[in-house]
């Protein structure tokens, strides 16, 4: 009996599942190349692996998604170290070197505090009813291609204002006569478009949202792409899609404005990104969409 269970310890080296009969994913992803990865390697940016199908994935000490066609994409936050760690379960594992960004910090002087921040009930009420909005379009995630196939720019303008610099607001309230300050980061990247120029989708992906009145976004799409990625436009003067609709690359989704909390028409594009494979979502957090646009464009869709 003894000897028995020796020789099926020892005959299940290398692939086999908590002891048990070898899992076939965990043996088809033991024999296959080890993942290889690349993308938009920078601070801000996304990591692309390629990688067998049903292998896991581990970045920089967290658990990323392997999905059916052997890919994991995962976003570098803009705090990266300069070197990433990682490593998968069939024993393979390697370093990323991220580049630094270096963005810049402004301050802004006589800010008019009314503008931004929601002071009326109803403007609160606006507020609190835009923000449930957005949490349900986030409950869920959809599958699709991520940024494998490239980004296109959503809109024929040039940029007006990059992803990452932090800005400091300094004003009065001219209803109050209080002094007032915050201090954000610009989560997005701006376009100069004039009001009514289209938006089209920079890749293609499921809308989870098509509002044409969210408190500070003014009318806005959410476009998610799959692989945790989701495009964010706002300050549009029409939406052209619902929620639910599946689009291409290319397709048109809207019209730029300045609808919300904006200082003039322009158009602003934010990629958000979840992790899949973790509770929290890996902390929703926010990437460059100007570092996608340099990512190689596949033939059209
Ligand atoms: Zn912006």
């Amino acid at each position: 009996m003894l000897r028995e269970l020796l020789l099926a310890v020892m005959m299940c080296s290398g692939a086999c599942a908590q002891g048990s009969a070898p899992d076939e994913t965990a043996k088809r992803a033991a024999t296959a190349s080890p993942p290889t990865c690349d993308g938009a390697l920078k601070q801000g940016g996304l990591v692309i692996c390629h990688a067998a199908p049903g292998e896991t994935m581990t970045v920089a000490g967290v658990r990323q998604v392997v999905d059916d066609t052997g890919t994991a994409q995962f976003g570098i936050r803009t705090n990266a170290p300069s070197v990433i760690g990682w490593s998968a379960a069939s024993g393979a594992f390697g370093d990323l070197a991220i580049a630094a960004r270096d963005d810049e910090f402004r301050t802004i002087k006589g800010f008019d505090c009314d503008k931004v921040d929601a002071r009326s009930p109803e403007q609160k009420a606006h507020a609190a009813k835009s923000w449930q909005i957005k949490q349900e379009a986030f409950a869920r995630l959809n599958p699709g291609p991520g940024a494998l196939g490239g980004f296109i720019k959503p809109a024929d303008a040039p940029a007006s204002s990059p992803f990452g610099p932090t800005r400091k607001y300094i004003g009065v309230s001219k209803v109050t006569g209080e002094p007032c300050e915050s201090t954000s980061v610009h989560q997005g990247y701006d376009m100069a478009a004039p009001i009514g120029t289209p938006v089209v989708a920079p890749a293609g992906g499921k809308v989870i949202l098509a509002d044409p009145d969210l408190y500070y976004e003014g009318g806005a799409v959410f476009l998610d792409h799959g692989h945790g990625l989701t495009s964010v436009f706002m300050h549009l003067s029409d939406v052209d899609v619902a929620a639910g609709d599946v689009v291409k690359r290319g397709d048109v989704l809207a019209k730029t404005g300045n609808s919300g909390r904006t200082t003039g028409p322009h158009l602003h594009w934010a990629v958000k990104w979840r992790n899949a494979a973790s509770a929290d979502r890996g902390g929703d957090f926010y990437i460059d969409p100007a570092l996608l646009l340099d990512l190689p464009v596949s033939e059209p869709e």
